[in-house]
């Protein structure tokens, strides 16, 4: 497909060689993957939609001072971005009760948290990303006390921010998943957010119905993932009312590549 250098290859995303130093390219995959990766699927168009919503999120991010890895989208399914040293850390910010906190905790699915939570995993897929204290990081060396405050500084600013942006289109943020990279500049490291904001790592439900507009409807087999998708990227102004044009080319695409 490209003879660019393949960096990395992740669930949902390919990492190339950027066109110049300290750059990146980010490939969006339909590829999805849930439980640890135990349940594998595509979920077609998927990638487009999440490109797409990841550089509003962050382009709208970045205008508020918050720094990110985003440079600019190239096409359909890749973006530009800053190469960072991945933190090995996912910072899971909660605002209601969902997921495995519900399990762990016994609370009730769907319950306002008291007041926003603050997770760290450790990325380890083998491990199976255990939860970890700021004590582990700390002890263990992956990212120091500053940056940890950084991150955790970010991370309820992204929080509040995207808490308004979709409610401002009838959303409610349930929790999300943020990761973030070093950047070494004049021999100073920074924190800036990296990875993806899409429906892959947000839990999101339509205010009125509390109809899941995120990946729990492929963890749960609801169905209907990309319409979910697509609809989040059309209350964000991303698509024109009633036009499927980026999935249709995308499948125009498709069946020109097959033949
Ligand atoms: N999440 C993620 N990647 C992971 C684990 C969690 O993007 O490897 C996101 C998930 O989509 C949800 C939030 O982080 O929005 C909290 O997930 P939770 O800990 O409840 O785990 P889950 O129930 O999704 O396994």
């Amino acid at each position: 497909m490209s003879r660019r250098r393949q960096i990395y290859e992740g669930k949902a995303k390919i990492l190339y060689e950027g066109p110049e130093p300290g750059t990146l390219i980010q490939y969006f995959k339909d590829d999805a993957t849930a439980f640890n990766a135990q349940k594998k699927g595509t979920i077609s168009g998927k990638g487009v939609l999440n490109n797409r919503i990841s550089e509003h999120v962050f382009t709208l991010l970045a205008g508020i001072g918050v720094p990110t890895h985003f440079i600019r989208r190239l096409n359909m399914r890749e973006q530009l971005i800053r190469q960072a040293e991945i933190i090995p850390i996912e910072v899971v910010v909660r605002n209601v009760a969902a997921g495995s906190i519900v399990k762990r905790l016994g609370l009730e699915e769907g319950s306002q948290l008291p007041r926003t939570i603050i997770e760290y995993y450790y990325k380890d897929d083998a491990l199976g990303d255990p939860m970890v204290a700021d004590e582990h990081i700390a002890c263990f060396g992956w990212a120091s006390q500053e940056e940890m405050h950084d991150i955790a500084d970010m991370a309820i600013r992204v929080n509040d921010f995207m808490c308004g942006l979709f409610a401002g289109i009838g959303i409610r943020l349930v929790d999300f998943k943020l990761e973030f990279g070093r950047v070494f500049e004049n021999d100073y490291a920074r924190v800036i957010l990296a990875d993806e904001i899409s429906p892959d790592g947000c839990r999101l439900w339509d205010m009125a119905t509390n109809e899941k507009l995120d990946k729990d409807r492929f963890r749960q087999d609801l169905g209907g993932e990309v319409e979910a998708y697509q609809e989040v990227a059309r209350r964000l102004g991303l698509l024109p009312e009633g036009d499927t044009t980026v999935l249709d080319m995308e499948k125009h695409r498709k069946s020109r590549t097959k033949k």
